[in-house]
């Protein structure tokens, strides 16, 4: 068997199993494959597979691969940071953004998303460690962020975003997930609609599983080690 097609048969069956455990049902996980660096063959051969979801951290990469790609029913997120210059052609490209942690950008996402298209999909990326080496927002932050963010017609405020700083164990990894489905909890309970949380890759995702992710981004685990 070719290694794409064994990959994901095992990230599946891991998802299945991490569902399980804590009596979740497996299908409310969406399985994000991670392509960054990786070229389009691999990800029409995951395609191939029944992978349809696909995450890029880069822009200029990301968009020669969904023009290479455009024959495929694929749903692109776009996963790395976002600079002003660049929400035109994320909002024109893309189905979903999950790192926003700033007004600015959501206001430029919203304006720019073309009017035939669905509202952007977007999540609020949270610093849930407070690392100074990642993006993201602190929680103290949250409820006025979202609020604003939530009123923007041309983007739908989905959920929240994380990637906590390396853990040893399953649960020391499940601390962090843990603070931002509260986090999630806190945002619903304040009337907004959203239902994602975007946690979990390929070091933590049966952490992340256990504590509520419904969106798990796993990059070297379907397509093997980057350069
Ligand atoms: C690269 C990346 C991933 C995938 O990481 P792996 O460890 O390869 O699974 C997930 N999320 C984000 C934001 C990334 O940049």
């Amino acid at each position: 068997m070719q290694k794409i097609e064994k990959n994901l048969n095992h990230i599946r069956t891991q998802i299945i199993t991490a569902a399980e455990a804590c009596d979740r049902d497996p299908d409310s996980i969406l399985l994000l494959a991670v392509s960054k660096r990786k070229p389009a063959s691999d990800i029409r051969r995951a395609w191939e597979l029944g992978q349809k979801d696909f995450g890029e951290n880069y822009l200029q990469e990301a968009q020669q691969k969904i023009e290479e790609l455009k024959d495929l029913d694929i749903c692109w997120h776009f996963i790395g940071a976002i600079q002003s210059n660049k929400t035109r052609n994320i909002a024109e490209t893309f189905d979903w953004a999950h790192c926003i942690d700033r007004v600015k950008i959501a206001q430029r996402l919203s304006e720019q998303r073309p009017a035939h298209l669905p509202p952007l999909n977007v999540c609020i990326q949270v610093n849930i460690d407070h690392e100074s080496s990642k993006a993201g927002i602190d929680l103290a932050e949250l409820p006025e962020l979202a609020s604003t963010i939530y009123q923007l017609p041309g983007i739908r405020l989905r959920g929240l975003m994380t990637i906590p700083a390396p853990q040893e164990t399953e649960a020391a990894q499940r601390v962090a997930f843990a603070r931002l489905a509260d986090a999630l909890v806190s945002l619903q309970q304040q009337g907004i609609d959203c239902d994602t949380l975007s946690m979990g890759m390929t070091q933590d995702m049966p952490a992340a599983i256990a504590e509520g992710s419904t969106l798990v981004r796993i990059g070297t685990a379907i397509f093997g080690e980057r350069d």
